[in-house]
Parts: C-alpha cells; structure tokens; sequence
C-alpha cells in the first residue's frame, strides 16, 4: 500500500481513508473504476479507530428523538456524564443547536428511524460479507450487545423493545438473573438490560478498515498516504491538490468524517457539522473474568467493550468545538462505574479523543453535490459511522456508476442543508 507520484489519474479519488471512505473507495473499485483514496494517515487511524467497534442493528434512534427533552433538564447542570456541552461553544453555534432540539419532534422520528433502518441494513450485510473476504472474520463477534440500567428501568426497556420491533429489530429484555446468565463475569450491578440480538462488535475496529483498505489495493486500488489541502474543477472533472502533488479524477467523493465541512467551504457550501466527542481508554482484563460482548451503561451514558488491546470504556457526547482542548471528566467520572460491574486491571496505553461528526438531523449526507458535477458527499454518520460506513460507501459508488443504491437515498440527500 502507498503510493506517491505527483500528477496521478483515477476515474474517482476518495478523500479520507476511514470506515466510509475506504467502503466507498472499495465499492467503485468492485464496480471496475480505477479509484485512489487519499488520507494523511494509515486508513482506519481517526474516527474510525477509536470508537466502541459495534455493528449495531438497533441504533435507529438518534440522541435527538423526543426522548431528549426528558433527559435535558438533567443534561443542562453540565455534570451528568452522557453529555456535556461548552457554553460559548452553543453560543456561536445556536443555529445548529436549534436545529438539532427542533428534530427531536415525533413527527420527525419514524421516518428518521426508517432511513437509518434502511441504511443499517445494507451496511450490515456488507459488513458480514466483506469481513470474512478481507480475512478479519475472526475479529467479528455475533454476540449482540447488551443496554443495562441499574434502577428500575423496565418500562424504558420495553419502551425501545418496541420502537425496535416496528422496525422487525429483534431484542430481549432481561431481569438481573437474565443478564447474569448472559455474562456470568460481571457484578450484578444492572436490574434491567436489553439485548439488541442481531447487533455484532468487532475486537479493533482500526483492524478492521485497514483489512478492507488493503482487499480494495490487493483488487488493484491505490492508497495514497498525503495531506490533502484543496480540491478544484478541473475540465468535465475534479482536481485534487496535495501536500505532494495532485490527482485529476472524473469523480470526488469526500468523506472525511469531521473534517468534510471545511474543505467544501471554498466551493461556497456550508456545511452545518458539529462535532460530538467522545474518549476513550484500555484497562487490562482480568482473564478470569472476561467481558463477552459490548455493554452500553444506561445510567452513566458509556460503553465497556472487549478489544484487542483491553477493556474499551468509550465516553458519551462532548458539545464543542472539533479540535478544542481535550476534557477527560466525562472519562475519568464513568471509570469507577464501569469498576463497579466489570473487574478489570490498570489503565493500558494512551487516553483517545475523537469526534462523531453530526449533521442537526443525526442523518449523514450521502449523495451529489448541488452545484457541481462529479462531486460526492458522504460523511456525518454520527455515533454510527463505523456500522454505516460500508451501506454510505456502497450507496455513493451505485450513485455514481448512475445505479440506484441498495436502500432509500432520499432522506440523506446533500440538498436538505446546502444549495
Ligand atoms: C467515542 C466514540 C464511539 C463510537 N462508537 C461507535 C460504534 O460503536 N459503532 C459505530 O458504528 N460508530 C461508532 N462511532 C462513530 C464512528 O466512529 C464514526 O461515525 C465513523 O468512524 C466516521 O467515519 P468516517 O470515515 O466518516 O471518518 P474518519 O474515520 O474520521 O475518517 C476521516 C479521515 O479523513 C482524514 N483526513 C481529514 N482531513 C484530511 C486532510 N486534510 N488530508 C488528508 N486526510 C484527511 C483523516 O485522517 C481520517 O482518516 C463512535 C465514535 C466515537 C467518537
């Protein structure tokens, strides 16, 4: 892998080698493009390494469902973990922030729910398939993953059983002894907990897009390792300039996660992208007492998965800017929570921070620009861009070989915020 050649020249350059640009590079390469993906670093190193590695079937419901404003009074005190926001953060971003708590209406809910849904299941079935071809099907576990609270939260439970179940998601909802019986080795800390049983986790999800980087440049793709700083129309197509030279291409897709928006900017589209971040940090298991599946904790809004490097604890949302200074409160308040169900060892390796990036409506953009030929946009996959990135990819690959996707576009469509 890696390439680095001033002038080169593809039918489609894919900008940003995470879990939905490598998708998308590897899909228009299947459908016999000549396809470059560029990224400053290795594939699979931002976003996509960091996050909590689960294939998830039931996350159809986005953090701003009506639900939010239950939780909101709790939210605003700035201490609960699941979610902290900076105040002059929402300040200079309050158009963005009343947009967000303005899709959280019913009336926006299912048909939010069922473009997700859509999106979900074509990614899933990628997943699936692409895994095993690549030769990282040991690194994917069908085990579910398990949504606990520790009061009585039975109604709740029930509640998001059936919100599933509309969908023909399948869960089991589970009383102390059911969730015991599942992972015998944690404390019976949890009174309720909901198995989301067609969900799967993956044990390194940064394992996993450089699995799928390296079967799209075995099926004869280019990776090309470069800081990429403009992209321009160029004659009937696109050209892309880099730290170390350019590519012309018919086709752009950009799929740089959290940092899509700004690149576009000179173009004249603006983007609104914010950033919910998240942290996290390994512990060493304790081989007696091992996790077998991810296990997301209600109450203090985190995630304990098994890894390759140790126990995940991935952190809930921090509302702020992309690259502010890093805050590890949300992180070091959820540790002793996690103690307290999960025995586990010292802390391994470096505290990670990352950013889901978010559009207000929690639905990505997937599809052609407005005003320019030959352009793609494919990024904003929020909390679920490591689940999605494949069904976004191969979405964008069908659009541009002028195919209908393999589910409904239209709600994801770049249109609905920029012109
Ligand atoms: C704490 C946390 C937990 C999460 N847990 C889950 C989960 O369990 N399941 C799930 O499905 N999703 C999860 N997510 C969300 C998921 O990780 C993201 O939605 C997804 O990784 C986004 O992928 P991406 O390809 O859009 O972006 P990225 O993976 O960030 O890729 C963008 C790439 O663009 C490159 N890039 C940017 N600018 C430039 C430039 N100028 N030049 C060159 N390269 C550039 C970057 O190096 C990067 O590799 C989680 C996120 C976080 C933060």
């Amino acid at each position: 892998m890696g390439e680095a050649a001033a002038g080169q020249q593809a039918d489609v350059v894919v900008l940003g080698a995470g879990m939905v640009g490598v998708s998308a590079a590897l899909a228009a390469r299947a459908r016999g493009r000549s396809v470059i993906i560029v990224d400053r670093r290795e594939p699979g190193s931002e976003t996509s390494y960091g996050n909590a590695g689960i294939l998830s079937s039931g996350s159809i419901l986005p953090l701003n469902t009506p639900s939010l404003w239950k939780n909101l009074p709790r939210y605003l005190g700035n201490t609960h973990p699941a979610l902290r926001w900076n105040l002059p953060w929402a300040i200079a971003n309050a158009g963005w922030v009343v947009r967000f708590l303005a899709s959280a209406v019913p009336a926006q809910t299912k048909p939010r729910a069922a473009a997700l849904n859509g999106l979900i299941g074509a990614s899933l079935k990628l997943h699936r398939d692409w895994i095993v071809k690549a030769g990282a099907g040991h690194r994917i576990r069908e085990t579910g993953w398990l949504k606990a609270w520790r009061g009585d939260a039975l109604a709740a439970a029930k509640a998001e059983q059936a919100a599933l179940a509309e969908f023909g998601i399948t869960s089991e909802v589970l009383d102390r002894q059911g969730i015991s019986a599942l992972e015998p080795n944690i404390i019976p800390a949890y009174s309720v907990g909901l198995l989301h049983t067609q969900t799967a986790s993956v044990d390194s999800p940064g394992a996993v897009v450089k699995a799928y980087a390296q079967m799209f440049a075995d099926g004869g793709g280019i990776v090309r390792q470069s800081e990429i700083r403009r992209i321009e129309p160029q004659g009937d197509g696109w050209r892309v300039l880099l730290a170390d030279g350019t590519i012309a291409a018919r086709h752009v897709v950009v799929a740089l996660g959290p940092w899509s928006a700004e690149l576009l900017q000179p173009l004249g589209y603006r983007v609104p992208l914010a950033f919910e971040r998240g942290y996290h940090q390994h512990f060493a298991p304790n081989p007696a007492r091992r996790l077998l599946r991810p296990i997301h904790d209600s109450n203090g809004g985190f995630l304990m998965t098994p890894m390759e490097q140790g126990i995940r604890i991935t952190s809930g949302v921090e509302l702020t800017a992309r690259d502010a200074p890093s805050n590890f409160a949300q992180l070091e308040a959820v540790v002793p929570m996690a103690r307290s169900v999960a025995e586990f060892g010292e802390a391994v390796g470096e505290r990670w921070r990352g950013a889901r990036p978010t559009l207000p409506d929690s639905l990505p953009m997937i599809g052609a620009a407005p005003r320019h030929r030959g352009l793609w946009l494919a990024f904003g996959n929020q909390h679920i861009g490591f689940t999605t990135g494949t069904g976004t990819g191969a979405a964008i690959a069908a659009m541009i070989a002028g195919d209908a996707p393999p589910f409904d576009v239209s709600a994801f469509a770049p249109r609905r915020y920029i012109a």
